[in-house]
């Protein structure tokens, strides 16, 4: 490509309409993006202060009051809005994506489609998620219990950018729902994207102040955010992680951080040798690898060993590289100059240690500065770099095992724990298998897409890969607080004026004895 248009994707009165919704309340020095199809300037977004961020919590707090009061069902219809919007925008908010990721067109539309999916997810469940619950009062007949789910208050999102539409805007929308504010801190190479999908949430009616974005650099924003939030939402890497949760912790604000992986996939002997090499390397290859849950790691029955790297080069091939603003390429761009030398030095020292690259291996300067071809290794060394850190990039490699107990094995030599998946004819084996997995989602016969658009599942990570969930019930559950009422009929369990002790007592010895007498005899045993 010789040049992304910058001003034909995302026009300056559009940029600059986008950059007056960043909440900075004075002069602020530039944050440059640059479209990594091609290097070119895209346009500035400020470097945001602690000032800034204060006034951005500030603001979505008041906000928040107002809406919080308003009934559920209102709040619902807004996020079938913002979805209708998002899908009215489409080919805008696509430009948008890869204008700054530079990944391919397919890999923008699951970000889209996934958003959509959430929004109308939680517009037709959110609302029993966040209804009052009866429960079980701890007297029978006497004791109710009521349990109501209140909004914390303001939620504080820190984004990365490979997912900047889906992770900023799908982790958003049940925080918005809990009735709560939000502050937005896009990732550095990505705010243009976010900034656009808030402006599609401000049409469908989300109140303006409601939802705040500071745009700048995480080191000198992360604190002050942490400081003044109620719950913080952090995907982006491990080790970005640890610093958050010690900010979270130091505040005791709850934090749901959904964080990297090295993840693999286990392929059985009876497996279809071909759909499981077409849906690995999709599963692998999907936005460059750049992708939380893509493969980098397969363990293959030595049985089928050979038949299956000859079809997984094969799958692996046939994918193009490219860097347009269509459906034609298969794999995009990397995003940057940084995640291209991470890929570079993992495959040199997989040579270097006597791995062969079966496929790829080279960059594609043809096609883009920052273009690498999907690569395949085998005979990597356990201890190699892309056998144990994340690559995140398009290298996978393939490493045949004695039968499952092994590949089980090696699958769970981790310390990540994120996603995997699990190649068989039969998937009450697959499941079997799927359970000995440590992750925190399983795949059985599929990448990632069926899992990932699951919106009623929780996903997350365990180990390395993170603590919380989002999706389902505990998706949304985290952005409330729990209050718990309960009533009691009759007087209150207090000792009662002029009765004497001794009687008390007798009567608490007889209670504590016809507990024992229930627990032994009650329907179904002790
Ligand atoms: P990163 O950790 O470098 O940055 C993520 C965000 O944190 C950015 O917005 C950044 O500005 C901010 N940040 C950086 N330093 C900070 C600090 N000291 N305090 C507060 N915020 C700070 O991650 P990245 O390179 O943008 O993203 C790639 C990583 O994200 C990979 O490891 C990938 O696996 C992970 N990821 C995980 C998931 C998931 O759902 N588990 C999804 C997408 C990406």
């Amino acid at each position: 490509m010789d040049t992304v248009d910058a001003e034909r994707r995302l026009p300056e009165r559009t940029r600059e309409r986008l950059r007056n919704r960043v909440t900075s309340t004075g002069e602020r020095d530039e944050l440059e993006v640059t479209a990594p199809y091609t290097g070119e300037r895209v346009g500035a977004v400020p470097l945001c202060t602690a000032e800034d961020v204060q006034t951005a919590i500030e603001r979505a707090r008041a906000a928040g009051a107002a809406w919080a009061e308003r009934p559920v069902e209102q709040r619902a219809a807004i996020l079938q809005s913002v979805a209708d919007e998002m899908l009215d925008d489409r080919a805008g908010l696509l430009d948008t994506v890869q204008l700054e990721t530079g990944k391919a067109r397919f890999d923008a539309l699951e970000e889209l489609l996934d958003v959509v999916l959430n929004a109308d997810y939680y517009a037709r469940k959110g609302s029993d998620y966040l209804a009052a619950d009866e429960r079980t009062g701890g007297l029978p007949l006497v004791t109710t219990a009521t349990e109501y789910h209140d909004p914390v208050g303001v939620v504080g999102l820190i984004e990365p950018w490979n997912y900047p539409l889906t992770l900023a805007i799908s982790d958003m929308l049940p925080a918005l729902l809990a009735g709560n504010g939000v502050v937005l801190k896009p990732a550095e190479a990505t705010p243009f994207t976010a900034l656009r999908a808030v402006e599609l949430l401000d049409r469908a009616g989300v109140p303006t102040d409601l939802v705040q974005v500071v745009t700048g650099r995480g080191e000198t924003l992360g604190e002050p955010l942490v400081e003044g939030i109620d719950h913080l939402t952090f995907t982006g890497s491990t080790a970005t992680g640890r610093i958050v949760a010690g900010l979270a912790g130091q505040q005791l604000v709850d934090a749901s951080l959904e964080l990297g992986g090295k993840n693999p996939a286990v392929v059985l002997e009876d497996a279809d040798i071909a759909d499981a090499a077409r849906g690995i390397a999709r599963g692998a290859f999907a936005n460059a690898g750049q992708l939380c849950i893509s493969f980098e790691r397969v363990f293959v029955d030595q049985r089928i060993y050979d038949d299956f790297r000859d079809a997984l080069v094969r799958a692996t091939e046939r994918l193009d590289v490219g860097a347009s603003f269509d459906f034609e390429p298969d794999v995009g761009s990397l995003i940057a100059q940084h995640q291209l030398e991470t890929v570079q030095a993992h495959v040199a020292d997989a040579r270097e240690r006597g791995a062969t690259v079966e496929t790829g291996g080279q960059r594609r300067e043809d096609v883009g500065p920052l273009c690498y071809e999907p690569t395949v290794l085998t005979g990597l060394p356990a201890d190699a770099d892309a056998a144990r850190e994340e690559t995140f990039g398009p290298v996978l490699s393939v490493t045949p095992v004695a039968g499952s107990e092994e590949a089980i094995a090696r699958a769970n030599d981790t310390d990540y724990g994120l996603h995997a998946s699990v190649w068989t004819a039969d998937t009450e084996r697959g499941r079997g298998v799927a359970r000995q997995i440590e992750a925190g989602s399983v795949s059985i016969n599929d990448g990632y897409l069926g899992m990932w658009a699951s919106t009623d599942a929780p996903m997350g990570g365990v180990g390395d890969s993170g603590i919380g969930r989002r999706h389902g019930r505990q998706g949304i559950e985290k952005y409330t607080e729990t209050q718990t009422v309960t009533t009691q009929r009759g007087p209150p369990l207090a000792p009662v004026d002029g009765v004497p002790k001794r009687w008390i007592g007798r009567a608490a010895q007889a209670g504590v004895e016809v507990l024992r007498w229930w627990r032994r005899h009650r329907p179904g045993g002790p």
